[in-house]
């Protein structure tokens, strides 16, 4: 199957941040409504994602997940009108489908396009029911209804915890995830590490060629620290120019090269603009969990910032980490 702006569509999917995410009950709300509605064993929130289709919420099957090939959904967002079929089995499409012939048993199937706000369809809001039947325009009218309430709430979910100019998390968001892994770390007796990152002499880039020509070097920083990070890195916009990364199960060892990858790639960087070519260089401190001996994330995000400012000291551009044990100031 050929599939229209498919790489424009996952990048979008990607910027989301919700594939893979644990069950909240906001979508599966909206997706038990669904079900009693219409009166079906099955409803669904999925994600189509470039090999499968991931389910945001569930009700009525146990898993997670199916390949993207065999989905339902993958038809459903082709277009921007529902997608109905009353009787799979007799649909020469589906009828030699797993998810027709095997359990789940996909007979009657409805799902509504959840249409992103730049347009692309990221996944469904789907009802399957396990034989045949047929739906009313007033019952579509509900489900599409129930499909907006669910896009409303992706994207104010992603307002509110992305930054918008950099679309890394925010602080506050940031410090959630930040006390999960916290936990987690003591629990496992595993280490992680911060790097914090500050832009050297960011002012006099702003004054010199403007805010917008700012942002757009703030924009390509953020690139930067994305693309040098596993999926399992957590980097985030902290203050205007301030950057923090956590690196789960990682000590200061690994983290350093991490942070002189980024550092270097940084002061390589060339951002051309309105006819103004800037280059900026960054500050950043390096501490990891277990050296530094603390078990709350502010004690280590302050020891962080104490290694930046000494970087700052010592003519930016460079990196300080933890060496040995903190000091008792600290
Ligand atoms: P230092 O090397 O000591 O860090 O110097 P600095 O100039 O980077 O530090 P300072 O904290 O004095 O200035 C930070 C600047 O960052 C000031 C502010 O205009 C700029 N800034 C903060 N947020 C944004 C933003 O969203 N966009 C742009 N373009 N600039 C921002
Ligand atoms: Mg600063
Ligand atoms: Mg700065």
């Amino acid at each position: 199957m050929a599939y229209q702006n498919e790489l424009e569509r996952l990048r979008e999917l990607e910027k989301y941040a919700i594939l893979d995410t644990s069950s909240e009950e906001s979508f599966d709300r909206i997706t038990r409504i669904a079900q009693k509605i219409m009166d079906v064993p099955i409803a669904l929130i999925t994600l189509v994602d470039e090999k499968r289709q991931w389910f945001l919420s569930k009700q009525g099957i146990t898993f997670d997940e199916t390949p993207r090939e065999i989905s339902f959904c993958t038809h459903a967002i082709q277009k921007d009108q529902p997608f109905i079929v009353h009787d799979a089995t007799q649909d020469e499409r589906f009828k030699h489908n797993p998810m027709v012939t095997e359990a789940p048993n996909v007979q009657f199937y409805a799902g509504i396009p959840l249409k992103s706000a730049l347009g692309y369809n990221l996944g469904t809001l789907c009802v399957i029911d396990t034989k045949p039947r047929d739906i009313s325009l007033d019952e579509i009218d509900i489900l599409r209804d129930l499909a907006s309430i669910v896009i409303d709430e992706i994207e104010l979910r992603t307002i509110a915890t992305q930054d918008f100019l950099t679309g890394m998390l925010r602080r506050q968001s940031f410090m959630l995830k930040a006390n999960q892994e916290m936990l987690r770390a003591i629990r496992y007796d595993t280490n992680f590490s911060i790097i914090a990152i500050d832009i050297d002499h960011f002012k006099s880039v702003n004054d010199r060629y403007g805010h917008a020509t700012g942002d757009l070097v703030l924009r390509k920083i953020a690139d930067i620290c994305r693309s040098t990070l596993r999926e399992i890195d957590v980097p985030a916009r902290f203050g205007g120019e301030e950057f923090i990364i956590l690196l789960p199960q990682t000590d200061q060892h690994d983290a350093m090269i991490v942070a002189e990858r980024i550092r270097k790639m940084i002061e390589k960087l060339v951002v051309e603009d309105s006819g103004n070519t800037v280059t900026v260089t960054t500050s950043l401190g390096v501490v990891d969990r277990i050296t530094c001996g603390k078990n709350d994330i502010n004690s280590i995000l302050n020891m962080a910032d104490d290694r930046l400012y000494e970087a700052k000291a010592n003519g930016r551009n460079t990196i300080v980490p933890i060496i040995g044990q903190c000091d008792s100031s600290n």
